[in-house]
């Protein structure tokens, strides 16, 4: 199986190279700015139309991600790119956007040693780290690399290789098994299975260290662009802490999220989750830090390309399916079910059970639905919150009502039949 794969590691970088990192990013800026001072200059005298048609191999690396970010804007006004409208690109601010620059031509590679890379231009680098997985595949001949990329992240500088990797066939450990997995704040996720992983709450762990380190640095003398003053050795050295500490937490909940994600997709031949309005949750300003630091979007965005990557299948269900107010046992759904409330129980059958258990059993009920896989539990017997008759055909279209106040305009989706190969199906109820 060829896909898209991207290795990212840490560098070492001298400093007469850390001066040069910066100089090319600023170089990468700088092309990219003054090729949409351009485009915007060719858009005034009404010539926009061509105008994006710039000779991408001619340019150096920053105009290709401005063409990237026109054809995006294009695409997006056109109706032809899906999701939330893409605007007009921005100028790139120094102090604002991050530092990076892409190479796609020239040499680059990992010297024999794995502990140093050779981009153009920039030369030799160390690396904080071994690559000895991207080079054990490029000396294998299962992956070719496409770009490279350098990037602050924070304090330290990283470079990315896009890779096309030509990834064994692998099957999950229990093909036949499905697991519902529900998503919260309280524990991470719940499994169908009864397993629960705690949510470790690495931002509110490192809080104290956070509000300290950040009180300090209020406390020295920093840069003032408007009176030129330069920031004072003691104030960059708490920045520098500041951005450790914070990258430390990134780098602890990324660890976490792809131990989770990587263990569902390697076991389990069909995972469901839920697509949650992770945008419109974190509106809520009493629930933004905490739901943040779960990653919720980022298990389902890692779930969906795992899931390929060990020919598993993931059943995505549609956010206002009511996981949560559906009986596990006996399909009866209640109208309302406040967050607070941790224990379900039914007034139809009378099963007690923790609510998210519940709801995650109701996700893995959901696979059974979509044709392929096996079910674990009884199909729902209604999703109705006002308990109308049931719609659910065994084939072909899902027609479930939403409870009422919480609905868009109707969406219908199609339950892909039986046998499909599709891995990433949108599960959809209106
Ligand atoms: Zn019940």
């Amino acid at each position: 199986m060829i896909v898209n794969q991207g290795y990212r590691f840490a560098l070492d970088p001298t400093p007469a190279q850390q001066r040069a990192l910066v100089s090319h990013a600023g170089a990468s800026r700088k092309a990219f700015n003054w090729a949409l001072g351009l485009v915007k200059m060719q858009l005034d005298q009404r010539e926009a139309e061509r105008s994006y048609g710039i000779a991408t191999g001619e340019l150096t690396s920053g105009i290709r991600n401005l063409v990237r970010g026109l054809d995006a804007w294009r695409d997006s006004k056109s109706g032809k790119r899906k999701g939330p409208s893409v605007r007009f690109p921005r100028f790139k601010s120094k102090h604002r956007d991050p530092l990076s620059c892409t190479f796609t031509t020239g040499a680059i590679r990992i010297e024999a040693d794995r502990r140093h890379v050779t981009l153009p231009r920039l030369g030799m680098l160390r690396l904080h780290e071994s690559a000895r997985k991207l080079a054990r595949r490029i000396e294998a001949g299962t992956a070719r690399v496409l770009s490279a990329t350098v990037k602050r992240d924070g304090n330290r500088w990283f470079v990315s290789f896009a890779c096309e990797v030509d990834k064994a066939e692998r099957t999950p450990a229990r093909p036949d098994a499905v697991v519902g997995v529900d998503v919260g704040v309280s524990q991470l996720a719940v499994l169908s299975t009864g397993e629960t992983i705690a949510n470790p709450r690495h931002l509110a762990a490192a809080s104290r260290h956070l509000r300290r380190t950040a009180r300090r640095l209020s406390r020295r003398i920093g840069p003032d662009r408007r009176t030129g003053q330069k920031p004072s050795k003691r104030w960059l050295r708490a920045k520098a802490e500041l951005c450790h500490a914070h990258a430390r937490v990134a780098n602890r909940r990324h660890d976490g999220l792809h131990k989770l994600t990587s263990r569902l997709a390697a076991t389990y031949g069909t995972v469901v989750v839920e697509h949650l309005n992770v945008a419109g949750m974190v509106r809520n300003r009493r629930l933004a830090r905490a739901i943040s630091d779960c990653g919720f979007a980022t298990i389902r965005q890692q779930l969906t390309y795992k899931t390929v990557w060990n020919a598993g299948r993931l059943v995505v269900a549609d956010r206002w399916y009511p996981s949560s107010k559906i009986c596990s046992g006996c399909g009866a759904v209640k109208a309302k079910l406040p967050l607070h409330v941790r224990l379900f129980v039914c007034t139809a059958c009378g099963m007690r059970l923790d609510r998210d258990l519940n709801a995650s059993r109701n996700l893995a009920a959901l696979a059974s639905i979509t044709g392929t896989g096996v079910a674990v539990y009884p199909q729902p017997q209604g999703w109705n919150g006002r308990g109308a008759d049931r719609k659910i055909p065994t084939t072909g279209q899902v027609a479930v009502k939403r409870p009422p106040g919480t609905a868009p305009a109707g969406k219908t989706g199609t339950v892909p039949p039986q046998g499909e190969t599709s891995n990433h199906e949108l599960f959809r109820v209106h």
